[in-house]
């Protein structure tokens, strides 16, 4: 019986060690609801006009020859448009 216990205290341990290891390897945890959300969140993209890179979230974004543009802010937005309308 004692040997029992002992064999689930090390399986319960192991089973820590491994999900802090893989935490390690894999990036937090991931709630089933919260999966894409966060993924979508941490998305970052490249401002093409002053080349910052800006969370995707609350870039400015705008449409271009059917490609979406992000940009910082829209006097970057402006900027880049002009530039491209005047080529
Ligand atoms: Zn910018």
């Amino acid at each position: 019986m004692i040997r029992l216990i002992v064999i689930i205290i090390i399986v319960y341990f192991a089973y820590r060690g491994f999900r802090s290891w893989a935490r390690q390897q894999f990036g937090p945890d991931r709630t089933v609801s919260g999966e894409p959300k966060a993924e979508i969140d941490d998305e970052m993209v490249q401002d093409p006009c002053c080349r910052a890179y800006v969370p995707k979230k609350s870039a400015v974004r705008s449409r271009l020859g059917g490609e979406d543009l992000y940009f910082c802010s829209e006097t970057c937005r402006d900027r880049y448009l002009e530039s491209t309308a005047r080529k």
